[in-house]
């Protein structure tokens, strides 16, 4: 036995045999800031064959407080965080193979690493929406799990999507906790960062050793302040229309040249998106497909405006819009793709 490993391999669900198997799994952890440390942390201890780690982010003071492997001389030299992870990580455990990737993790370059590498588990430690849709995307299509994580004062939810056997995150989009967008101004806990590693660690080891049987299969969340706590089952949630998941995917975060691009306009309570490439509607026709939809849609030259309850969505010629009655990036994204494609 190795001494390494032999606490863990003493857990019986895991044992020599899963042991061998973590040894020989690949992860690709997107994102290094303190989800991401975590979750590197515990999986290279754990003697995972490979772990390749992007990130687009150099270590910065605030940072310290919660993201594990960084030092303050890391913060000093404002070393990218993959670099420092990886450096760091080769200390903890040498035996892992650590690939480092100082960058972008959009569709293309996502799409090329996997379909080049083929590795066993994505593990979500992103802060923003467009990086988790590219994700989801990518895992579906190539059929590979990932695990979304995320976090933000004290609260956090993580969830294992599994293609061919769960929803994926499209299929969420209209009933999840639109919680855990980013920490910058809401501040964070780092017991909540922690937490939300574990439930994604736990669910990576049950992947690696692959004992699906083990899986929570359930949406969790919590809050530590406030001591809430729920696990959801979600599978009614799969559609079979979904464009990642359904029957006929088009997966359409993969197609888009660039990122879209959205803005919170300060003191209007409303959100700016501008979707990528080149779009072009007629409003009259525009129009007219809302109210087929049952909805009350007024269209002049330059917009279309359409009454969502407390929401309005306007959208102009060129296929940029704007939000009303939230401040909220991604309800304001989701209601876009949700009525606009
Ligand atoms: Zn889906």
């Amino acid at each position: 036995m190795n001494e390494r490993y032999s606490r863990q391999q003493l857990f019986a669900s895991i044992g020599e045999e899963g042991q061998k198997k973590i040894r020989e799994k690949h992860v690709v952890l997107i994102g290094a800031g303190a989800l991401g440390t975590g979750n590197a942390e515990a999986l290279v201890r754990a003697g995972v064959g490979k772990l390749t780690i992007i990130d687009r982010d150099y270590v910065e003071w605030s940072n310290l407080q919660r993201q594990q492997l960084y030092s303050e001389a890391d913060a000093q030299e404002r070393l990218p965080k993959a670099i420092a992870a990886k450096r760091r990580l080769e200390q903890v455990n040498s035996e892992v193979n650590i690939e480092a990737i100082v960058g972008d993790a959009g569709a293309q370059e996502l799409e090329m690493l996997v379909a080049e590498q083929r590795p066993h588990l994505l593990i979500d430690a992103t802060d923003n929406f467009d990086a988790r849709m590219v994700m989801n995307d990518v895992a579906y299509k190539y059929r590979i799990p990932w695990i979304y994580g995320a976090c933000v004062g004290s609260y956090g939810l993580s969830y294992a999507f599994i293609p061919g056997r769960t929803p994926c995150l499209y299929c969420l989009l209209e009933t999840v906790p639109q919680g855990g967008l980013t920490c910058d101004t809401a501040g964070i806990i780092s017991p909540a960062v922690q937490m939300v590693v574990s439930y994604q660690t736990a669910e990576a080891l049950k992947i690696l050793v692959e004992d699906w049987a083990a899986l929570r299969g359930k949406l969790v969340s919590f809050d530590l302040w406030t001591n809430e706590y729920a696990a959801i089952r979600i599978d009614a949630v799969k559609r079979d229309e979904c464009p990642t998941c359904g029957h006929h995917p088009s997966y359409p975060f993969l197609s888009y040249e660039q990122q879209t691009k959205t803005a919170v306009l300060c003191g209007r309570d409303s959100v700016q998106i501008r979707p990528p490439g080149r779009r072009e509607y007629d409003l009259d026709e525009l129009a007219a497909l809302f109210r087929r939809q049952g909805l009350q849609a007024e269209a002049n030259p330059y917009l279309v405006s359409v009454s969502l309850g407390d929401k309005r969505l306007v959208v102009f010629g060129d296929g940029r819009a704007l939000v009303h009655g939230t401040k909220d990036v991604q309800e304001a994204k989701t209601i876009y793709y949700r009525y606009l494609g």
